[in-house]
């Protein structure tokens, strides 16, 4: 027998739930095991995935070839497809022509993803080739925490008070892929694959670099975002976030070993770099987070014996489980991928502006708010963006300029390395109080009170806007002082930077008004 994994938003050896049980059935049936991936470019930009995400997944693909060669004596072929519905037919056409008898992959959550799988669980079906998908992406799977009507729950606090009993009482393992026998014929393991793949480690490195670089270009057409210096964004996430799972897991330890102990406190205050930094490795399936949480409670563990109880460890966890929260919604209501509000009704009542020129004022870091300007020249520049920091600008955008959510969360979409429909979407419509569990529509984070709080002496605004370097931090912090040194003479001329666009006392009485109608 023969047995192939799909590899899609998994990339890893380590606890991968399909990749354990193909190794294992395999293991007791004498089988052979190849790999594949397919890059479906055309598809993903659809989707808005961003230049770095791709980028990211490229500079993957080789590191997982070569630890499946090496660690399991797996062959991992990489393909190119333009559509999903490509995949389906090449995975189909690839598991006819080689004999194949079952594919395994893990879930994916997002609305054409599982028309993908069915499509290729239709078409695998007619020629008796088993297609077993298991449930990977959570810590617990979509729809396993439910109310005690067995209904998904609406909010956050009592979902993860469930979510954490859960853990708590059940003893969740890391799935470890056995080394597949290597009196594996090794022909087998070249599967007769169209022309546009790769199987080598150095070939897939070419043909995954060809198609960043192809994808580079065609974003380069796109007008709205001629601003974005792509190449400085590369190579600045790829400074970041080398690829690898070896490198996710040792950053994972390291956190664990110091920064987790301060996390509640200095978790929002961007300058200090004092998060994780694991999200663009979840998101693409670089570490799993069933690794992250038992590395987490196992660090409570030894700190306070079985009841321990450590508010930074806590408080991290508890992002953890936001993530599984935003996963599970999705799954709950797939309308979301439809670009629906969780609050429908919010649809059809909130009069939200369509102004480009403002948008493009957000978009580009020029709307004269210090803070939200210096996140927005962060994400343009490095594809990331501050926990904090994406809740102001989100909520700067709209709110403050009543700014349809979903115009931002598309852009969020094409800048940022962890992209994720899911947490995206969830971090959106909580900012925009249209979600669920969002943030009440009364309660609008004022961006200058938030940057005396979370950036005291300006010191993330002065990095990203070095023309207000010289400005006292009480400036920076304070719309009248701001607006006033702008436009002073002193000022006048000598600093490229607008004074701010909207006065934030009356646009969010505004965006009250709007919401209680
Ligand atoms: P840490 O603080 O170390 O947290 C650990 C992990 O927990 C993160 O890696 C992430 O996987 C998860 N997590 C943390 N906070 C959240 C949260 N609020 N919601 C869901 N998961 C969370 N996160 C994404 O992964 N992809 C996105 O596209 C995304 N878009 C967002 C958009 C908005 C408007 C907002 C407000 C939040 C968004 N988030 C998104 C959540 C959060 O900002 C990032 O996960 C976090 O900044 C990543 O940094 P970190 O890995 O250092 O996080």
């Amino acid at each position: 027998a023969h047995y192939l994994m799909w590899f899609r938003r998994d990339l890893r050896l380590h606890d991968n739930t399909a990749l354990a049980a193909l190794c294992e059935r395999a293991h007791d049936n004498d089988a052979s095991v190849s790999a594949v991936f397919f890059l479906t470019p055309e598809q993903w930009q659809t989707h808005d995935m961003s230049l770095v995400q791709l980028d990211h997944i490229a500079r993957t693909l080789p590191i997982l070839a070569n630890d499946l060669h090496k660690q399991l004596n797996i062959t991992l072929h990489v393909q190119v497809c333009d559509s999903f519905s490509d995949c389906a037919d090449s995975l189909s056409a690839l598991c006819a022509a080689n004999n194949i008898s079952g594919v395994m992959a893990n879930h994916e959550y997002e609305g054409n993803e599982i028309e993908r799988d069915e499509e290729a669980n239709k078409l695998l079906a007619k020629n008796d080739i088993e297609f077993i998908r298991w449930h990977d992406q959570c810590i617990l799977p979509p729809k396993s925490i439910t109310t005690n009507d067995d209904s998904m729950y609406q909010v956050f606090t009592p979902f993860y008070k469930k979510w954490r009993h859960t853990l708590e009482v059940s003893n969740i393992q890391l799935h470890k892929a056995l080394a597949i026998d290597s009196n594996i014929d090794s022909n087998k393991a070249a599967l007769k694959i169209s022309k546009k793949a790769a199987n080598t480690v150095d070939a897939i490195e070419a043909l995954s670099q060809k198609v960043v670089e192809d994808y580079q270009q065609s974003l380069a057409d796109n007008t709205q975002l001629s601003h974005i210096d792509s190449e400085a964004q590369l190579t600045n996430a790829r400074d970041a976030y080398p690829a690898g799972e070896v490198v996710a897991c040792h950053r994972l330890d390291q956190f664990v070993a110091d920064d987790i102990h301060n996390y509640d406190v200095s978790r929002d205050v961007p300058s200090l770099h004092a998060t994780s930094q694991l999200s663009a490795y979840l998101t693409i399936g670089v570490i799993s987070p069933r690794l992250c949480y038992l590395q987490a409670a196992k660090a409570q563990e030894q700190l306070h014996g079985n009841d321990g109880d450590n508010e930074d460890i806590n408080r991290w966890i508890s992002e953890l489980a936001w993530r599984d929260f935003y996963r599970h919604v999705l799954a709950d209501k797939p309308k979301l991928i439809q670009h629906q509000a969780y609050k429908h009704e919010t649809d059809i009542k909130i009069n939200w502006s369509y102004n480009e020129d403002d948008f493009d004022a957000w978009c580009t870091g020029r709307t004269g708010v210090p803070l939200v300007d210096a996140a927005m020249r962060c994400l343009n520049a490095t594809g990331f963006m501050h926990n904090r920091l994406r809740m102001v600008t989100a909520m700067f955008l709209t709110k403050d300029l009543l700014i349809d959510w979903r115009w931002g969360e598309r852009y969020f979409m094409q800048q940022l390395i962890d992209g994720d429909f899911a947490s995206n979407n969830g971090g959106w419509q909580w900012s925009a109080s249209t979600g669920t569990d969002s943030a009440p529509y009364f309660r609008i984070m004022n961006p200058f009170s938030q940057a005396k709080t979370h950036d005291p002496d300006g010191e993330f605004i002065k990095e990203w806007l070095p023309e207000l370097k010289d400005m006292p931090a009480s400036t920076l912090h304070s719309e009248d002082k701001i607006r006033k040194a702008i436009n002073t003479d002193d000022m006048f001329g000598k600093v490229d930077y607008p004074a701010p666009m909207v006065e934030h006392k009356a646009v969010r009485q505004l965006a009250i008004a709007e919401f209680k109608k």
